[in-house]
């Protein structure tokens, strides 16, 4: 049985195999019954706190999605941060196979290759409806399988955060020098303008931050959004709430999956797994959507958080000091300049058409 598991694993599909394994003529139902009784049980390691609202939820979603389209054919084992490997050795553990799947975020995998991090956020970049128009209809996925190639892993998007809350800060932000000095948990690429600004970057896992900014290891923090950051409690150890998140205008979520992994699926398997990822990227805005209204009015009027808008110049100088260091990292990193150069007019046409559509919309209100 392990080796007729083998062999079917070694074709690309039903009828390769069939044709191997018997003496022709063939009957490709024999084989294809054989592929479709054919079970997987995977394993999927993320790098979330068990169940956390939205992140840790959704990675759930994408495993039961799987389940459910399969019809019980692959069955998916969720692992919070830190049950199988702890939360920033995902990207390694789906690489090397030890789990076939992942649930995370790109901006966690600069180390590996600095345009990870362009599929994740991007300073004052796109938001959730454009960067889905850029990854599914203009051409950004192909991008993210080729820059994930080198580390056998095949990426979906599996979430969408929408737009992000700027961060918690325990003194008022009125100008770019406050920033100064500032140790701040803040990842990916929007941790490199900070630094720009004079701060202190830090990365770490969400499950880290609470205590961190409790002991004054950190001085401020950025984490998701209200419906996260009520979870997590941030309100009880800083004192402002700064809006809107320009260095996460919106946070792709992905899903890992391993290339060798899945290659061994049958092609309505490998469907099943891209589609269940499509229909959890979906469901992932829309729950941060309806959920964050709800967490804002809460952390406004049960717990009286002080709501501050960033002042306009001190966005202008944030952006400026972004398009800086996306120049500058796009001028040592080949595949990065590609990526970004492609982000960049993407994100240029689209606006020519949003200014007069989606933003002009909003301005009526
Ligand atoms: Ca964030």
């Amino acid at each position: 049985m392990r080796r007729r598991d083998f062999l079917a694993g070694l074709g690309t599909g039903a009828v390769a195999t069939g044709l191997a394994a018997c003496t022709p003529p063939c009957e490709p139902t024999a084989t294809s019954s054989t592929q479709s009784s054919r079970r997987f049980t995977w394993k999927m390691v993320t790098t979330w706190p068990p169940n956390f609202p939205g992140l840790g939820t959704g990675a759930t979603y994408l495993a039961n999605a799987i389940e459910q389209m399969s019809g019980g054919r692959i069955t998916v084992k969720v692992y919070a941060a830190g049950e199988l490997v702890p939360a920033f050795e995902a990207f390694d553990a789906v690489s090397q196979g030890t789990a076939e799947l992942g649930h995370s975020a790109s901006y966690y995998w600069k180390g590996k290759s600095a345009a990870a991090q362009l599929f994740s956020a991007v300073p004052f970049g796109m938001n959730a409806q454009e960067l889905t128009a850029w990854l599914y209809h203009g051409g950004a996925l192909d991008l993210w399988r080729e820059t994930y190639e080198p580390f056998n892993i095949i990426p979906a998007p599996a979430g969408h955060t929408g737009v992000q809350m700027g961060g918690w800060f325990n003194k008022e932000i009125n100008s770019v020098a406050d920033l100064r000095g500032l140790k701040m948990r803040i990842p990916g690429l929007g941790g490199e303008v900070l630094k720009r600004a004079g701060g202190t970057p830090v990365s770490m896992p969400g499950s880290e931050i609470f205590t961190s900014l409790q002991t004054g290891n950190i001085d401020a923090t950025e984490w998701t959004g209200p419906y996260n950051d009520l979870a997590f409690g941030l309100q009880q150890v800083a004192k402002y709430y700064y809006y809107p998140g320009w260095h996460e205008p919106n946070t792709i979520l992905e899903c890992l999956i391993n290339k060798d992994a899945f290659s061994e699926l049958p092609e309505d398997l490998q469907a099943v797994v891209l589609r269940a990822s499509d229909a959890a990227a979906q469901n992932m805005l829309a729950e941060y959507t309806a959920r964050n209204h709800i967490a804002l009015k809460t952390l406004k009027e049960e717990h009286n958080v002080d709501l501050r808008p960033f002042p306009r110049d001190v966005l202008d100088r944030l952006r400026k000091l972004s398009e800086e260091v996306l120049q500058e990292i796009a001028a040592t990193d080949e595949l990065f300049a590609r990526v970004y150069n492609h982000y960049r007019d993407f994100q240029t046409n689209v606006s020519a058409w949003h200014d007069i559509s989606e933003k002009a919309y909003y301005l009526t209100k």
